[in-house]
C-alpha cells in the first residue's frame, strides 16, 4: 500500500469502500422497511402475505409469498439527483416462474427501468430493460440457482453509455450505446410521479415475486466491477474487507503519459531558487508560485511548484539551514528552496483593523441596462419563498421532542429533519439565521421586513418557552432534574438511546436539566461522551453539536440584528448546559469525541461560544470555546507540539465541511483572546486549503482517495491524482464556510489574495449553485466532463446541510462588497457589484453603477464629503491594466494586479471615480495535471456547454502566444465559442457542462 493511502476516520461513512454520499437508499429488511442510508427514504409494504423470517446466512430477512397483493414501494426521491444509477440486492428465488418482477422503477409502463425473471437454457435468469418512448435497451443474465441467495446488481453508467448486469459480484452482461437520460426517465421535480416497486411491475399484468430479500441498495453513481465484487464479498465475509482506501483507479478519468505537454510548463526553461526564513518550530511557507523563464518567446504565467508537505515539524526544531526540492507537473525542472530556521524570526500577528457594514447599509441595485443582476435574481428566489414559509414547520420537531401538541397546519419538514433523523432541527438553525439576514437586508421593502420580523418573534418565543420548560417540573410538585450533568435515562430504560420514533422518543423534558433546547432529547449528547459513533440505529448518533451550533448561531444572529433578549437568553441557557457537561470531561475524552467521524462533527461550536463571550463578556463561554479545540488538527497532538499552529497540514484526507467551521472558530477565539496560535491556525489553514485543495469554482474536497467526495484529498496538491471523485466534487456548504473564513481573515489582514479568492468562489460556486427558476440549490457541484448540476429543496420543505447554508448564503450575498477601517479613515471596495452603501459613520453614501461582469467598468459616486482613503481592489487577473478616472480625468496610478490601490483625497459631494479593468482570457490549470484547466474571462469561469455526458475531458486547442486568438464571441453576453463549442458563465449554466478542459497549446 502506498504512502498516499490514508485511512479516513472511523465510522460507517464508507460502506464497502464507497462513500455514503453515493448511496441514495438502503433497505436491509432486518425486521423493518427503513432506509438505513442517511436519507430517510423509508419503504413500505403493501398486502399482508409477507413476513420477516430467520435466515441462516443473513439473520432476519424479508420473505414475499408471490401473492398479487404483496409488494414494496420506495419513495420517488430515491431516484432523483442521479449522476448514474446502480441497484444492488440479495435475492433468494423460490419459484422458477418467468415474469416475476424483481423491481420496476419509472413513471409509467412506457418510461421505466424493470428487471424480471426470464427463461434461460437451463433455468431462469433475469432481464433488465430500460424503456423510453423512443428506445428500448436490454441486458440479460445467465441462469440463477433457485433456492439459494444470489447477489444481483444493475448498473446504468451514463458517461460510458453502458447497461451492465452482475450476479454474485461478476459482470455477466453488458449492453453498449445505451443513451438514456435519467432526468427524463424519472421525474426530478414532482417526485410522486416516480413509481418505485420491488416485487411488482408498473403495468397491471405481472407475476409477483416469490422470494426472500436482503440489503437492497440504490446508488447515484455507476458502480465499477471492483465495487460490485466487494459488496458481494463483504456480505459473505469472503475476504478481509479492505475499506476506506481506493484500490483501483477511477476508470473514467484518463491517465496521461509523462510526455503529455502540460500547458506552459512544456516551454519552461528554468525557475529561480528560493530563499525562505522561518521561526524555530514553524514549517516554512514555501511559495506555491515562482516566476518562470520560457522558450519560444512565450509569456507564461507564474509556475506552480509542488513542495513536500511534512506531517510534523521535525525539520525545524532547531536553528539551522536545510534545502527542499520541489516538483513541477509536466517538467523535469526541480526548484530548490533554501530554508533558514532562526530564533530571531518573528511571525507577525495582525489586529483587527477593518469592520463590515450591516446588511441593511448596502442595497443591491440593477445593472446599467436596468436588468436584475445574478445577485438580485438569486436573492429574490430565496426571499420570496422564505417569506411564505410556515414557522410551525420549523418548530415541529422541537415541539415533538418536548411532547407538545402541534398547532393547526404544522407539517414536519422532510429529508434531514424528519421524525427519525438524528440531525433534525438543523434546518431550523439555518432558518433563524436566514430570517435575521432577510429581515436586515430587506430595508428596501418595509412590508417584507415586517413579515420576517413576525416570523422571528414567533420562532424565538416558542423556542424560549420550550427551553424554560426543561429541568422544571411539568406539574406543580412533580419530579424534575435541573442539573444538566444528572440527566437520567428515559423513564423505564436502563441506558441512553437515540430512538426518535413516534412511539419511542422520550419527552420527559423535566429531567433534561435547565436551559436545554433541541429538536431531540439530550441522549445523543450523552451518548457521544460515552463513545457512540455515527450511524442510523438507536445505539448510534448523527452530529448533535453540529445541529446545536446552527441553532445557537441563529439565535445570536437574531439577537444582534433585532436586539431580541429572549434569543440571547435561550442561547445562554443551552450554552450553560453544554459547559456543565463538557467541563467535567477529561481531555482524552474530548479528543476522542471531536475526532470521531461525523458523530463528533460540531460545526463551529467554538465559533459560537467565542462569539457568545463577545456578546456577554462572560469568560465561561470563552473557556467553553476552547473545550472544542480540535487538538489534533490545531496542535498536532496532546503535547501541542505542531499542527496547523506550526504550519503543519493536519487536515489532509479529512472531511472538509467538518473542519472548515472549526477553523472559523479558531479565528473567533483569536479575536476574543488574542492568543497568537489561533490566528496561525486560521491563516495557515486558509493558505493550504486554497493552494492545495481548491477546484476552480472555489470549492474544496471531492476526494476519490479517500473514497469520500466530502473529504480533502489524501495528500495536498494532488487534485488530479486523488480528487475528482465520481460522486461529486465540491460540497456547497464547504464553500459557504470558506467564504465566511476568508472575509473574517481579511478584517485582520488585508491581503488582496483573500478577496481574489472571495470573488472567484462567490461568482463561480455560490452564484452558480441555484436553480434557474426557484431557490432549489446544489449539494455537490459535479466538475467531471459533461456533468450536470442537481438542485433540491425548491419549496423549503426538506433540507440537507447545503440546502441549509443556501438560505444563509443567498440572504447575505452583498455582505462583503465594502468594508471600512475601524477608525473610519478608509473605505475598501472589494467587489464590483451595482449597489448603494450608507457609510453612516462618515455621513457618506457611495453609489456603484456597473454591469460587471458583463462590463469591465464600474463607477463610484460619492455623496457627502471628507478626507478618506478609497481602497479599490485591483484583481489578480487584471494584467491588461487598471485605469482610474476621477471626475472624468485620467489619474496616473501604479496599479499592480493582486493589490489594493489607494485613492487618497479630500472627497467632495458628487465626485465620481471610474475604474476600468479590461478582461482577458486565461487558464487555471489543475496543479498536478496542468493540461486539465478551466477557462476564465475576468472573474468569470466559462463552462463548455455540453449536450451529452462525456467519458473524457473536452479537448480544445488554443494559441500558445495568445489564447484569445482561438476564441470568438460576445463579451457583453459572456458567450463565446471555441472550435464550435459554446461557452457560458458557469453561474448561467443549467444543462450539461465541462468546467475543466483538456487543453493543448499550439
Ligand atoms: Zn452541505
Amino acid at each position: 500500500m502506498s504512502a498516499n493511502h490514508v485511512f479516513a476516520q472511523g465510522g460507517d461513512q464508507i460502506l464497502d469502500g464507497i462513500g455514503e454520499t453515493d448511496l441514495n437508499a438502503r433497505y436491509i429488511f432486518r425486521g423493518d422497511l427503513n432506509d438505513w442510508s442517511r436519507n430517510n427514504l423509508h419503504s413500505r409494504i403493501q398486502g399482508s402475505d409477507f413476513r420477516f423470517e430467520k435466515d441462516n446466512v443473513f439473520g432476519d430477512v424479508l420473505s414475499l409469498s408471490g401473492d398479487q397483493e404483496v409488494f414494496i414501494t420506495i419513495p420517488g426521491e430515491s431516484v432523483t439527483g442521479l449522476e448514474s444509477l446502480s441497484i444492488t440486492g440479495w435475492i433468494y428465488l423460490r419459484s422458477s416462474e418467468v415474469g416475476q418482477v424483481l423491481f420496476d422503477f419509472g413513471q409509467n409502463s412506457q418510461l421505466h427501468l424493470q428487471a424480471e425473471t426470464v427463461k434461460e437454457n437451463d433455468g431462469i435468469g433475469y432481464m433488465v430493460q430500460i424503456q423510453t418512448e423512443k428506445d428500448k435497451f436490454v441486458v440479460q443474465t445467465p441462469a440463477l440457482e433457485l433456492n439459494k441467495w444470489n447477489h444481483l446488481a444493475v448498473v446504468i453508467n451514463i458517461p460510458t453509455r453502458t447497461l451492465s448486469s452482475y450476479i454474485n459480484g461478476m459482470l455477466v452482461g453488458q449492453t453498449r450505446n445505451v443513451s438514456v437520460n435519467l432526468q427524463h426517465l424519472f421525474d426530478n421535480r414532482t417526485v410522486s410521479n416516480n413509481k418505485l416497486y420491488i416485487g411488482k411491475s408498473i403495468a397491471p399484468n405481472h407475476k409477483n415475486l416469490n422470494a426472500k430479500l436482503h440489503d437492497f441498495r440504490i446508488y447515484r453513481i455507476p458502480l465499477n466491477n471492483g465495487q460490485v465484487a466487494r459488496i458481494h464479498a463483504n456480505a459473505l465475509n469472503l475476504d478481509q474487507p479492505v475499506v476506506r482506501v481506493r484500490d483501483e483507479a477511477d476508470p473514467s478519468l484518463p491517465k496521461y503519459s509523462e510526455n503529455t505537454p502540460q500547458l506552459y510548463n512544456a516551454y519552461l526553461i528554468s525557475v529561480p531558487d528560493i530563499k525562505v526564513e522561518t521561526a524555530v518550530g514553524h514549517l516554512p511557507s514555501l511559495p506555491a508560485y515562482v516566476q518562470g523563464v520560457y522558450s519560444d518567446g512565450i509569456e507564461g504565467p507564474s509556475v506552480r511548484v509542488i513542495w513536500p508537505a511534512p506531517e510534523d515539524n521535525k525539520q525545524v526544531l532547531a536553528p539551522g539551514t536545510y534545502t527542499v526540492k520541489g516538483r513541477i507537473a509536466g517538467s523535469h525542472i526541480q526548484p530548490t528552496a533554501f530554508v533558514t530556521v532562526s530564533e530571531a524570526k518573528k511571525i507577525t500577528i495582525p489586529n483587527q483593523t477593518l469592520g463590515d457594514f450591516g446588511l441593511n447599509r448596502v442595497i443591491l441595485k440593477t445593472d446599467l441596462e436596468n436588468n436584475d443582476t445574478k445577485f438580485i435574481e438569486n436573492r429574490d428566489k430565496f426571499v420570496t419563498v422564505l417569506a411564505k414559509t410556515n414557522p410551525d414547520n420549523f418548530l415541529y420537531m422541537f415541539r415533538n421532542a418536548f411532547g407538545q401538541a402541534q398547532p393547526k397546519g404544522a407539517e414536519p419538514l422532510g429529508v434531514w429533519d424528519s421524525q427519525l433523523t438524528k440531525l433534525r432541527g438543523h434546518a431550523t438553525g439555518h432558518y433563524l439565521t436566514a430570517l435575521a439576514q432577510a429581515y436586515e437586508s430587506a430595508s428596501y421593502d418595509p412590508s417584507l421586513q415586517a413579515t420576517f420580523l413576525q416570523k422571528i418573534d414567533y420562532m424565538v418565543n416558542t423556542l424560549y418557552e420550550l427551553a424554560q420548560m426543561s429541568g422544571h417540573p411539568s406539574v406543580a410538585g412533580g419530579d424534575f432534574v435541573s442539573d444538566p450533568t444528572a440527566v437520567p435515562p428515559a423513564p423505564g430504560k436502563l441506558g441512553y438511546d437515540s430512538d426518535l420514533s413516534e412511539d419511542g422518543i422520550r419527552t420527559d423534558y423535566w429531567n433534561w436539566g435547565l436551559g436545554y433546547i433541541s429538536a431531540y432529547p439530550p441522549d445523543q449528547f450523552i451518548m457521544l461522551e460515552h463513545g457512540a459513533t455515527y450511524g442510523t440505529d438507536n445505539t448510534r448518533i448523527w452530529a448533535p453539536y453540529y445541529t446545536l451550533d446552527k441553532i445557537l448561531a441563529g439565535l445570536m444572529d437574531i439577537y444582534e440584528v433585532c436586539g431580541n433578549e429572549m434569543a440571547l437568553e435561550t442561547a445562554k441557557g443551552m450554552s450553560d448546559w453544554v459547559y456543565a457537561r463538557l467541563s467535567k470531561l477529561p481531555t482524552e475524552t474530548l479528543i476522542s469525541m471531536w475526532n470521531r467521524y461525523i458523530a463528533g462533527e460540531y460545526g463551529g461550536m467554538n465559533d459560537a461560544m467565542a462569539r457568545l463571550y463577545r456578546l456577554t463578556n462572560n469568560p465561561t463561554y470563552l473557556e467553553t470555546a476552547k473545550i472544542f479545540d480540535n487538538i489534533r488538527m490545531f496542535f498536532g497532538d496532546s503535547n501541542r507540539s505542531h499542527g496547523l499552529a506550526k504550519n503543519v497540514d493536519m487536515f489532509r484526507g479529512l472531511h472538509s465541511n467538518t473542519h472548515i467551521p472549526q477553523i472559523l472558530g479558531a479565528l473567533e477565539v483569536y479575536r476574543s483572546s488574542g492568543a497568537p496560535e489561533y490566528f496561525h491556525i486560521a491563516n495557515n489553514f486558509w493558505r493550504m486549503a486554497t493552494n492545495d485543495y481548491m477546484y476552480n469554482i472555489g470549492g474544496v474536497a471531492g476526494a476519490s482517495n479517500p473514497a469520500n467526495a466530502e473529504c480533502f484529498t489524501a495528500q495536498p496538491a494532488t487534485l488530479y491524482e486523488n480528487g475528482f471523485s465520481a460522486g461529486g466534487q465540491n460540497e456547497t456548504c464547504a464553500t459557504y464556510n470558506m467564504l465566511k473564513l476568508t472575509r473574517e481573515l481579511f478584517l485582520f489582514d488585508q491581503r488582496p489574495e483573500l478577496m481574489d479568492y472571495y470573488e472567484q468562489a462567490l461568482y463561480n460556486h455560490i452564484l452558480a449553485s441555484v436553480a434557474e427558476d426557484s431557490p432549489a440549490n446544489t449539494y455537490h457541484v459535479p466538475l467531471r466532463p459533461g456533468s450536470i448540476k442537481q438542485f433540491g429543496n425548491p419549496h423549503m420543505k426538506g433540507f440537507t446541510c447545503c440546502n441549509g447554508t443556501a438560505i444563509e448564503s443567498n440572504t447575505k450575498l452583498h455582505n462583503s462588497i465594502y468594508f471600512r477601517s475601524t477608525d473610519n479613515q478608509a473605505l475598501y471596495v472589494n467587489l464590483y457589484v451595482p449597489s448603494t452603501l450608507e457609510w453612516t459613520e462618515r455621513n457618506i453614501t457611495i453609489t456603484q453603477e456597473t454591469s460587471y461582469p458583463n462590463d469591465d467598468h464600474t463607477r463610484l459616486t460619492i455623496e457627502g464629503k471628507g478626507k478618506f482613503d478609497l481602497r479599490v481592489r485591483v484583481p489578480h487577473w487584471a494584467s491588461k491594466g487598471f485605469y482610474v478616472k476621477i471626475n472624468g480625468k485620467s489619474q496616473k496610478v501604479k496599479a499592480v494586479p493582486g493589490t489594493y490601490l489607494t485613492l487618497r483625497r479630500n472627497w467632495k459631494n458628487g465626485d465620481t471615480v471610474d475604474l476600468h479593468m479590461p478582461f482577458h482570457f486565461y487558464l487555471k490549470p489543475v496543479m498536478d495535471q496542468q493540461n486539465i484547466a478551466s477557462l476564465f474571462y475576468g472573474p468569470v469561469l466559462l463552462a463548455a456547454q455540453e449536450s451529452t455526458p462525456l467519458n473524457e475531458w473536452r479537448k480544445v486547442s488554443l494559441d500558445a502566444n495568445d489564447i484569445s486568438k482561438s476564441i470568438t464571441g460576445d463579451p457583453k453576453k459572456l458567450e463565446f465559442t471555441i472550435e464550435g463549442v459554446k461557452f457560458k458563465p458557469f453561474y448561467d449554466t443549467y444543462g450539461r457542462h465541462s468546467v475543466y478542459l483538456d487543453v493543448t497549446l499550439k
